[in-house]
């Protein structure tokens, strides 16, 4: 039988601190080599292990293999010079130092597909895996070749379903596709954002999802959030293509942001992992709070329909709050299911 509100995060959890510094995004590796590739198939262990202590039911890698979830999908691509660095506005939000595109991007080998083999060896649960989205891709980089954005997000939807379809053919049940982008550039995610996420997914058989938020708990986010409103309706603006779109699961922030439950609707039918855990602080949800957001999700989505989930990432918080989070996200995810099940 199906579990009802099957428990999942949204991507990334704390790493190690022999691998890479605590509480600090982005963090460069402690290893190298041999070392390196051990350390981080350990930390998998460590991370999956967390998760399953927790109660949590749809597992991942915790992201313990990367150190940025765009950076390091591309590093592993041809075309991208990392020497030749420039400044651009990411998300339209701050300053970054970004590599260069220099010619044709090509996927010569598989990027993630042996560590989630090895993910897959360690559980029989199911397992999701987060790619970067084509459109936040081409955010994350200066393109000196294609000279087109929309151009430059087609190549890498090419790539994307590449190495999906062999993450599927290594056993991956669902996988994530992760587009911040979509909150920020409304136009572009119409005219060619969700068509290019649907070629990265193209004869994909497995669960497919999308991850949308209001990103890490850094400042610029988190300057950037204040200057949002009252009420967030970003999500207005992408819900209706995606409503209609071939992708499976949508995945949002819902606790503690501003964010309208009811622009929920706009997705009907669609499976839903709702946010109810806030990645941006480090106090630890009561199970109650997270019922509470689940319950709220559950005016405008179907039971059978709602992933309780985090609202993003949770590798910059330290490693006891972030299991603290997770047992939080069963215990309430287990009171709205009782309830459910009366
Ligand atoms: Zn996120």
């Amino acid at each position: 039988m199906k579990k009802l509100l099957p428990t999942s995060t949204a991507g990334s959890l704390p790493k190690p601190s022999w691998l890479a510094q605590p509480e600090k995004l982005w963090s460069p590796w402690k290893l190298e080599g041999d070392q390196l590739i051990e350390g981080k198939q350990d930390a998998l262990r460590v991370s999956l292990q967390e998760q399953s202590v927790a109660g949590i039911d749809i597992v991942s890698d915790g992201e313990q293999s990367r150190q940025h979830f765009v950076t390091t999908f591309i590093e592993h691509l041809e075309g991208v010079d990392f020497e030749k660095r420039e400044t651009v506005k990411i998300r339209d939000r701050y300053d970054a130092s970004v590599p260069t595109v220099v010619g044709p991007v090509v996927r010569k080998k598989p990027v993630f597909v042996e560590d989630a083999k090895f993910l897959r060896q360690q559980t029989d649960q199911p397992i999701k895996w987060a790619l970067p989205g084509p459109m936040t891709m081409i955010d994350t980089l200066y393109d000196n070749h294609y000279k087109s954005r929309e151009k430059l997000a087609w190549e890498f939807a090419k790539i994307l379903n590449q190495e999906a379809l062999e993450l599927e053919a290594a056993g991956v049940d669902i996988i994530q596709f992760d587009e911040p982008a979509f909150n920020v550039f409304f136009d572009e995610v119409n005219e060619w954002g969700i068509a290019t996420l649907e070629r990265a997914i193209e004869g994909l058989k497995c669960e497919t999802a999308v991850h949308i938020c209001y990103g890490y708990g850094i400042q610029a986010n988190t300057d950037w959030k204040k200057t949002l409103g009252s009420e967030w309706r970003q999500y207005e603006e992408a819900f209706p293509k995606l409503q209609k779109s071939s992708i499976d699961i949508i995945s949002l922030e819902c606790h503690n942001s501003h964010v309208p439950m009811d622009l929920l609707k706009l997705i009907r039918g669609k499976k839903v992992m709702v946010g109810a855990i806030d990645v941006a602080n480090h106090q630890i949800e009561t199970p109650e709070e997270v019922a509470d957001t689940l319950r709220k999700a559950l005016q405008f989505v179907d039971a059978d329909k709602l992933y309780p989930c985090t609202n993003c990432g949770m590798a910059p918080l330290p490693r006891s709050v972030a299991r603290g989070k997770l047992n939080a996200l069963t215990a309430g995810a287990a009171i709205v299911r009782n309830e459910l099940l009366k």
